[in-house]
C-alpha cells in the first residue's frame, strides 16, 4: 500500500477523551475513529491488525478440531426466555440491546451465543455418536455496557471469538477445556503478549472450571492476586487466601459500652483501644430477586476484612430458590431512601448486631419478613468479640456466639482476599497483586443451558441425558488494543511483528530524487512479493514527518532510501530498539524476510 493513496491521517495532539496510552495512540495513529459511545470504526490499518489476530485465533482453534461457523447476531427473545436469561440481560444487567420489531416480536442483538448454539444442538445432536462437537465464530458482539471506555477495551460493539463445545460427559468436556487452555496460551504467546492464566469466578454454578487469560498492564480493569512461586493466580473476584490471625481479645466479660460517634470500625477501635480483628462487623445489603421480592441481607464478617460482592452474589443466587426466585436483579447497600421503603423504624446504622430484630422490617408482600443472615468464616472463629448493641451510640464487648448472640445458620466464604494475605497452598507465600486486562475466558458450563432448553442426547446405554457444555471467548478487538497497551514508547506504538498491520515501511526522504524513488519502488515490489508486507511512504512530506509517522504507527522495520544509496545501501531501523544499520540493497529482501520469519515463528 502507498501512503499517498491511503486514508491516513495522524494527530499530533492527544485526543481529549482518551485516558489510557493505547487508546490515545490508536486514535492518534489513525487506526480507529470514535463513532459513538463505545462504538468505533476500524480503519484500514486496524482492520489488518484485527485480521491478523483473527487468523492466529482461527489457526489455533482449527488445530484443536473446532469448526468455524457464523451464527446470527439478531436473536429472537424466545430463546432467551427459554434459558431464563431474557430478564437478567434486558433488565437486571441491562447489557443486551433489545427491541420490538415491526411484527411486534421482541428481538435482541447478540451479546453472546449460548442460546442460539444450544438451540442448534437441540435440533441436530441426537446421539452420543455425534459427540463431542465444538463450533466457534469470529464476529461483532453487542453489549450495552454501563461504562464503555478505553476505546476498544470496553466497547458496546466489539469483535469476539466465541466457541461452544458439546459433550457426552464431564471427562470429554475437561479434555476440550484443557485443549482450549493450551490453544489460548498459544494465541496470546503468538500475538506477542505477556499474560497470565488465572482462576476465575464461575458464577453461582460454581465448580473450578473457569480460567481467564489476563494481559498484564497497569491500565487493566481487573485485579489479579498471585504468589511468586507461580502456583497460584486468581481474579480477585474469585481469589481465596488465609487472613492474618486475629489478635486475642482484650475483653473477658460481656458488657454493653457507650461508644458515641463510632459508626466506623476505625473510630470504634480507637474508642475501645482494640484491634479490628476483635470486631464482628455487620454489613447490610438489599437484594432484589427477579420475582420482585426484596430481601435484606446482613453479612457478619471480621472487622478488618471486606466483603467480596461477587462471592456474595453467588451465595444469594444459590438462596434464590428459598424466595421462589431464579436470579438476582440487583444487589445494593441501601441508602436512606431505599431504607425508607422497607424499614419499620430507624435503623441503628453503624451499631447493628448480627441478631438485630426482624421487627425493623415493614410487613409487605414484596419484602421478605426476615433478614437473610450470613456469617463469614472469619467472624465465626472470634471469641469475646466486639459488635454493635443494636442501639445508636452503643456496642457490646466480650460477646460470644450462641451465648449472647445467636450464630447465623449460614456460614459462608464471602471474604475478599487481599495482597499481604497468606496463600492457602503455602502460608509462607504472600499474596501479591497485579493489574490485568481480561482478553480471554474459558468456562466449563456443564448442563445449565442444555437443561434449561431441553437439549438432550441418547447416551451409550440408551438413556436421554442433557448435553454437557463448555464455552470459550476471546476479545479479538480488546486483545489487539492490549498489545499496544503493553508495547509503546514516547514516539508511538511498537507492534509485535505477528500482529503489526505491515511488517515494514519504506520511507522515501525526498520524492523529488529519482534514484531514491526508483530504489524504493523496486524494494516495495520485491518485499511484497516475498511476503514481507510493506508500506511505501511516497507522500510529498518532509523526511522528519515521515519518520515520526512511521514511529507513531509502530511498523516493526523502517527502510530509508537516503544517503546510504551512494554506497549501494539503505538504512534499516528497528522500531523496537531504534537500532539502525545499513544493508546492501540486494540483501534487503532476504534480511527482512528472515527477521520477520524469526519474530513470527518465535
Ligand atoms: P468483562 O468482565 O471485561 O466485562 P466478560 O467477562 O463479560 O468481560 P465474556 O463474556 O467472558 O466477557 O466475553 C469473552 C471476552 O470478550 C472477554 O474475555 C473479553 O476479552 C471480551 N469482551 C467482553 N466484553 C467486552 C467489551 N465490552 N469490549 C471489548 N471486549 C469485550
Ligand atoms: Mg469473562
Amino acid at each position: 500500500m502507498r501512503l499517498s493513496q491511503m486514508l491516513f491521517v495522524t494527530l499530533r495532539e492527544d485526543p481529549a477523551d482518551a485516558e489510557i496510552p493505547s487508546h490515545k495512540l490508536l486514535l492518534r495513529a489513525g487506526y480507529i475513529r470514535r463513532i459513538g459511545a463505545g462504538v468505533y470504526a476500524y480503519l484500514p490499518l486496524m482492520w489488518r491488525v484485527l485480521q491478523k489476530v483473527s487468523q492466529i485465533v482461527r489457526e489455533e482453534m482449527n488445530a484443536t478440531g473446532a469448526q468455524e461457523t457464523l451464527l446470527p447476531q439478531l436473536q429472537p427473545a424466545e430463546l432467551w426466555k427459554e434459558s431464563g436469561r431474557w430478564d437478567t440481560y434486558t433488565k437486571a444487567e441491562g447489557i443486551m440491546f433489545a427491541f420490538t420489531d415491526r411484527r411486534e416480536q421482541e428481538v435482541a442483538l447478540g451479546p453472546t451465543h449460548e442460546e442460539v448454539v444450544t438451540y442448534i444442538a437441540r435440533d441436530m445432536i441426537k446421539s452420543y455418536r455425534q459427540l463431542p462437537q465444538h463450533l466457534y465464530q469470529i464476529q461483532s458482539k453487542f453489549r450495552d455496557e454501563i461504562r464503555p471506555r478505553f476505546g476498544l477495551m470496553r466497547g458496546r460493539e466489539f469483535i469476539m471469538k466465541d466457541g461452544y463445545s458439546f459433550h457426552a460427559d464431564e471427562e470429554s468436556l475437561k479434555k476440550t477445556y484443557n485443549d482450549m487452555y493450551t490453544a489460548y496460551s498459544n494465541m496470546l504467546r503468538r500475538s506477542g503478549l505477556a499474560f497470565r492464566p488465572v482462576e476465575a469466578d464461575s458464577g453461582a454454578i460454581g465448580g473450578s472450571g473457569s480460567t481467564e487469560f489476563m494481559v498484564l498492564a497497569d491500565a487493566g480493569e481487573d485485579e489479579v492476586l498471585y504468589t511468586e512461586d507461580g502456583k497460584y493466580a486468581a481474579n480477585v473476584e474469585k481469589a481465596v487466601s488465609l487472613p492474618g490471625d486475629a489478635v486475642a481479645s482484650t475483653f473477658s466479660s460481656y458488657e454493653k459500652r457507650e461508644t458515641p460517634g463510632t459508626d466506623t470500625i476505625e473510630k470504634l477501635c480507637k474508642n475501645l483501644q482494640c484491634s479490628p480483628t476483635q470486631v464482628v462487623k455487620n454489613v447490610l445489603y438489599q437484594v432484589v430477586y427477579d420475582n420482585g421480592m426484596t430481601v435484606l441481607v446482613l453479612v457478619s464478617i471480621r472487622g478488618d476484612q471486606e466483603v467480596n460482592e461477587v462471592k456474595l452474589i453467588n451465595e444469594l443466587t444459590k438462596a434464590a430458590a428459598n424466595y421462589n426466585a431464579k436470579t438476582i436483579l440487583s444487589l445494593t447497600v441501601p441508602d436512606a431512601e431505599a431504607q425508607s421503603k422497607w424499614a419499620a423504624k430507624a435503623l441503628p446504622l453503624g451499631y447493628i448486631a448480627p441478631d438485630i430484630s426482624d421487627d425493623v422490617i415493614k410487613s409487605d408482600k414484596d419484602i421478605a419478613p426476615k433478614f437473610l443472615r450470613l456469617v463469614d468464616a472469619t467472624a465465626v472463629e472470634l471469641k469475646n468479640f466486639v459488635t454493635g448493641a443494636n442501639e445508636s451510640g452503643y456496642h457490646v464487648v466480650g460477646a460470644n456466639w450462641n451465648q449472647q448472640i445467636k450464630l447465623p445458620e449460614s456460614i459462608v466464604d464471602v471474604r475478599k482476599a487481599k495482597p499481604g494475605d497468606m496463600a492457602v497452598h503455602d502460608p509462607q507465600q504472600t499474596i501479591k497483586s497485579a493489574r490485568g486486562i481480561e482478553v480471554g475466558h474459558i468456562f466449563q458450563l456443564g448442563t445449565k443451558y442444555s437443561e434449561a432448553m431441553g437439549a438432550t442426547f441418547t447416551n451409550e446405554q440408551g438413556e436421554e441425558k442433557p448435553l454437557v457444555m463448555g464455552c470459550y471467548g476471546v476479545g479479538v478487538s480488546r486483545l489487539a488494543q492490549s498489545a499496544v497497551e503493553q508495547s509503546y514508547d514516547k514516539d508511538g506504538i511498537i507492534f509485535p511483528v505477528a500482529i503489526a498491520p505491515y511488517h515494514a515501511i519504506i520511507s522515501i526522504p525526498n520524492i523529488n530524487d529519482a534514484n531514491q524513488v526508483e530504489v524504493a519502488e523496486k524494494l516495495y515490489q520485491e518485499l511484497n512479493q516475498a511476503g514481507v508486507e510493506t508500506l511505501l511512504d511516497d507522500r510529498n512530506e518532509r523526511a522528519g514527518v515521515k519518520f515520526k509517522d512511521a514511529d507513531l504507527i509502530g511498523i516493526p522495520f523502517r527502510i530509508v532510501t537516503g544517503k546510504a544509496l551512494a554506497n549501494g545501501k539503505v538504512e534499516v531501523v528497528k522500531r523496537k530498539t531504534k537500532e539502525s544499520q545499513e544493508i546492501p540493497i540486494e540483501e534487503v529482501v532476504t534480511t527482512l524476510f528472515s527477521w520477520v520469519e524469526k519474530e513470527i515463528k518465535g
